[in-house]
Parts: structure tokens; sequence; C-alpha cells
């Protein structure tokens, strides 16, 4: 893991009680930045567990974080709207936001229904504009926006008309907002993961894996960390020159 230090540091990644979401929060938290750990409060309950689990091992890190946890359905703008009110209340403001949380409902075009079109535009494409318009009201001069997208956004894969549009929308979204936010020095760019081992790789089919395997280079699917990795980078200081990109993640496959 390339050394990054963010003491001081305001950050809220999306979706990370686990997965991606949970790597990058993790790294930034080694790192030294204030973490607010943020998830989805199902009516089981079983993900305030997790989040809490998760927040107690960041916490006993070396770098002894601090860690906000806050529950909220991105889907819904006045869930999302009063979690960037509780961010400026707990933590004076925000320094990068990573949008992560997302979802897949894969199908073909022709068995697809309207309920699984409409979750997953909702979750992943309405879900990051929400936190966008109201995270932007918190975010510091000079801060940060990186959205998970994939790289199903830019080729486009079976069975994900959905998926696809969603993280596509994000990339433009992404390239719209470098272009408003220049002029308070915030940067905004995605970055499209290609196969990462995560629960939501478990989703996909056993015989599609391997497909997408033989097409990677790198001869492995990617790991959190190699996300967390990408996302520090474009969240440093030292990036500031880079905006409206989308870094692809894929051991160079696209
Ligand atoms: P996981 O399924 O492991 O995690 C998804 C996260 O999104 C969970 O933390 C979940 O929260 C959160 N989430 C889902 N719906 C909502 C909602 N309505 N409101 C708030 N949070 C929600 O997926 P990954 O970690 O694999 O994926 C993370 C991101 O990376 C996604 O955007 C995905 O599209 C993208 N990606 C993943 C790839 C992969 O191969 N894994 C490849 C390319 C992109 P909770 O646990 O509380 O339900």
């Amino acid at each position: 893991m390339i050394s990054y230090s963010f003491p001081g540091k305001v950050v809220l990644v999306t979706g990370s009680s686990r997965g991606i979401g949970a790597g990058v929060l993790s790294a930034f938290a080694k790192a030294g930045a204030t973490c607010v750990l943020h998830y989805w409060n199902d009516p089981a309950g079983e993900n305030r567990k997790d989040a809490e689990a998760l927040a107690t091992q960041l916490r006993a890190l070396s770098s002894a974080p601090q860690v906000h946890l806050f529950a909220a359905d991105v889907r819904n703008a006045a869930e999302i709207e009063s979690l960037m009110r509780q961010v400026k209340e707990k933590c004076g403001g925000l320094d990068v936001l990573v949008n992560n949380a997302g979802i897949i409902r894969d199908r073909t075009l022709k068995k697809m229904t309207l309920d699984e079109w409409h979750a997953v535009i909702q979750t992943n494409l309405d879900g990051v504009f929400h936190c966008c318009k109201y995270g932007t009201e918190i975010l510091r001069d000079g801060g940060r926006i990186v959205s998970i997208a994939s790289v199903a956004g830019l080729i486009g894969f079976h069975g994900q008309t959905n998926y696809a549009a969603a993280k596509a929308g994000v990339i433009g979204m992404t390239r719209v907002l470098a272009k408003e936010l220049a002029r308070r020095q915030i940067t905004a760019n995605a970055i499209a993961p290609g196969m990462i081992n995560t629960a939501m790789m478990g989703e996909v089919k056993p015989e599609m894996l391997a497909e997408y395997l033989k097409m990677i280079p790198a001869g492995r699917f990617g790991t959190t960390d190699d996300i967390a990795n990408a996302v520090l980078f474009l969240s440093s200081e030292e990036s500031g020159y880079i905006t409206g990109q989308v870094l692809p993640v894929t051991g160079g496959w696209v």
C-alpha cells in the first residue's frame, strides 16, 4: 500500500461497512483521516452490526482515527441531505467524498423487470447525484470527489443495461462536476474497477467469472486494496490538477 497522509481531513465513503467501501475507508483510517462510516440501516439491523464492528477495528489502529457512523439510504434525497447536515455538525465539514454505494440486478433487457431497472438507477445514479448535491454544500474548497463507477460504464456487459447506464451516467456527472467545481479547487474523478473480489462478485455466475478472468491480462481479479490505492491517490493534495477523469483499475482489461 502506498503511504499517504490525511491527518485533519474528513472523509465520507458511502456504503463503507463492507466490500470496496470498507477497504477504502480502512486505507483512509490508516492514513490518519477522520472517517465517516456510512451504511444503510436495513430493516433487520444487520448492517449496523457490521458497521459497528468495522468502526471498532478502525479505532484500534495505531493511527487512532476518529470514526463516526451514520445510516442513510442513498436513494432518499432527504436522508442524504440530513446525513450531510449531521456530518457538518459533527465534523465541521468534509474534505473527501467517495461515492461507493451500489448494487447490481443483472438480467438481459428482455427479462429485466421495471423494478430491477429502477432499483439500480435509483441506487447507483440518483444516489450519487444526491450525495454530490448535498455533499458539495459541506465540502470544503480544495476538496475531492471520487466516484466508484465501473468498467461496465465504459464498455457494457451482457445483462447490465441498468448497471451500465447508471455507471456511464456517473462518469458523465463526474465530467460536469469537474467543470462546475473547479473554481472552488474541488476535483471530481471516477474510478472504473474491473472485477473486484467482494460480495458483489459473488452475484455473478461462476461461468461468467471464468470468462472474465480469461480477458484480464494481469491474470487475477482485483482486490479492495487495488481500488483503495487509486482512491487515495485521486484524493491526495498532489493530484489537484487531475479532474474530470476516469481511471480504469482493471489489471489491463480495459
Ligand atoms: P458490496 O455489495 O460488497 O457493497 C455495496 C455497498 O453499497 C454496501 O456497503 C451497501 O450497504 C451499500 N448500499 C447498497 N444500497 C445502498 C443504499 N440504498 N443506500 C446506502 N448504501 C447502499 O459491493 P462492492 O463493494 O463490490 O461495490 C462497491 C462499489 O463498487 C459499487 O458501486 C459497485 O457498483 C462498484 N464496483 C464493484 C465491482 C466489483 O467487482 N465488486 C466492479 C466495478 C464496480 P449495506 O452493506 O449497508 O447494505
